[in-house]
């Protein structure tokens, strides 16, 4: 009963943990999710990313402020 209630606490955990990685890391803008910044770099897409880019558009980018990495999901600028 213990190890069920442990697996329970670490599963909420890590999906809360997974919603703050993709409001940080998963933009429909070419904004920067974290300050907002709007000419962001473009970088290599990761693994993840290319996997994404086989149903959807997919763009890498890196902040010139924050230095955070993100991904623009679609075809809007
Ligand atoms: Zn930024």
């Amino acid at each position: 009963m213990n190890l069920v209630y442990a697996l329970a606490v670490i599963g909420v955990l890590w999906l809360i943990f997974g919603v703050f990685y993709l409001i940080r890391h998963v933009s429909f803008s070419r904004k920067c999710p974290h300050c907002g910044e709007a000419h962001p770099d473009r970088v290599p897409r990761s693994a993840l990313a290319k996997t994404l880019a086989v149903v959807m558009t997919v763009k890498a980018y890196r902040c010139n402020n924050c230095s955070t990495q993100f991904i623009k999901i679609g075809d809007t600028d």
